[in-house]
């Protein structure tokens, strides 16, 4: 036998891969451009990438030899969106059941479907906060996107939300005679946490979630309600934060939260009844909120016709009006804010928290820059991607109209390139 095996491999992995290979050279035309940084966009900018990077923005740039030209003059050019409470393994419509009959390969296959979806539509980068699983799906859906097997988001995974008994993770609904393992993590008690946590590290965790407080789509467990103890939550971040992860943390009510962010937790998801102490405290701590604000009015809005139990969809009206005023509390007081859609409705439609995010003050500008540099910061990866700057990761999104005039162009996303690869060709009225 001659024929090397390594190079067997090669061949193999040549001819399987479903990602297609990147143009060395290719030179944007962007009718107008909204960096990430600045406070306006720009009419009339090129972009050009070399090698899967931005090598040079501005006007009238002359193409690389060889480059292919990329013809977005009627568009405004992005950059890639980054979603920071992305459930990948969530499909619509899915019910207590569903999790408990899905084997964790059927949910790695619908979970990475799901990405690509998002993908589609703009997300360049996700960051699972947590989905229910006995193993491990997210982190292998995360390592075969990074390896090339696959192409997809930039994934960052929390593998689960760890919950406290009768809390937002556990299964409150199940009959009490019941000895089934179920497909989350919950724990009581530090030494317990500290496990939890441990176990997450071990398996591949970037980041840590815990469900400070009770839930809306759980049951029987009250939103306002702390779920952890001080001691509990303390463990979890020294323990998370010794091995070099950080921390993030469902939040309805303020008590849960503030006790989130006196143990040194790193981000809030949610933060549906924040106050104006929490607020004060995570500017001064420069702890971002993540307000996830479109899934609570999708379960009002959408929950009867979709399914969800009666309870659930009581639970969410009963929050709605005051989150609106602690969220556009939040807005105004200037604190960090960071996109997060958490996805229990479908996919494609998670482009519709921006217009949410507008809709209780956030500036259109505002939004954007939550999905890309300040989520970017959020993950620690502001220096690679998060901003259209040279030296960047040639992470490009369209939209066919002006989102600064009109918020809901960003549903609209009609080209999409990652490290410098087309993964959405440009629509016919982008170009
Ligand atoms: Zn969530």
């Amino acid at each position: 036998m001659t024929v090397s095996r390594s190079l067997l491999i090669a061949g193999f992995a040549a001819c399987s891969s479903l990602v297609a290979a990147a143009e060395p050279a290719l030179l944007i035309r962007c009718g107008r451009l909204i960096d990430g940084r600045a406070e306006q966009a720009a009419a009339g900018v090129d972009v050009q990438v070399v090698g899967g990077r931005i090598t040079a923005i501005g006007k009238g740039l002359s193409a690389p030899p060889g480059a292919r030209t990329i013809d977005l003059s009627n568009a405004t050019c992005l950059p890639g969106f980054i979603d920071l409470h992305a459930h990948i393994l969530i499909n619509p419509g899915d019910v207590l059941a569903d999790s408990l009959r899905k084997s964790s390969a059927r949910k790695a296959l619908e979970g990475l479907r799901n990405a690509r979806v998002r993908l589609q539509n703009g997300f360049t980068t996700l960051r699972d906060p947590g989905d229910e699983d006995l193993y491990y799906s997210t982190i292998e859906i995360r390592d075969a996107i990074a390896r090339g097997d696959f192409e997809g988001p930039r994934l960052f995974v929390a593998p689960h939300m760890i919950s406290s008994t009768g809390g937002h993770g556990d299964f409150n609904d199940l009959a009490a005679d019941l000895a089934i393992q179920i497909p989350n993590v919950v724990v009581d008690g530090p030494d317990a946490m500290r496990k939890a946590v441990r176990e997450e590290i071990k398996h591949g965790a970037d980041w840590i979630k815990l469900a400070a407080t009770g839930g809306v789509m759980s049951a029987a467990d009250d939103p306002r309600a702390q779920a952890f103890t001080d001691e509990e939550f303390r463990a979890a971040v020294d323990e998370a934060h010794r091995h070099g992860r950080k921390v993030t943390v469902h939040a309805i009510g303020a008590g849960g939260l503030k006790a989130a962010l006196r143990a040194g937790v790193d981000c809030i998801e949610h933060g549906v009844l924040i106050d104006d102490e929490a607020i004060a405290m995570m500017k001064q701590r420069n702890v971002p909120l993540v307000p996830t604000i479109y899934v609570l009015d999708y379960i009002i809005e959408q929950g009867e016709k979709t399914g969800i139990p009666a309870d659930r969809i009581a639970k969410a009206r009963s929050l709605q009006a005051e989150r609106d005023r602690a969220i556009r509390a939040a807005f105004a007081a200037g604190i960090t804010i960071a996109f997060g859609s958490d996805t229990i409705f479908p996919h494609e439609t998670a482009n519709r928290e921006f217009a949410r995010m507008v809709r209780l003050g956030l500036s259109p500008m505002g939004a954007i820059k939550s999905a890309t540099a300040n989520a970017a910061g959020v993950l620690g990866i502001e220096k690679d991607t998060g901003t259209l700057e040279v030296g960047k990761r040639a992470d490009v999104v369209a939209v066919p109209r002006d989102p600064l005039g009109d918020v809901t162009a960003l549903e609209s996303v009609s080209f999409v390139m990652k490290d410098g690869r087309v993964v959405r060709p440009a629509a016919e009225e982008t170009r």
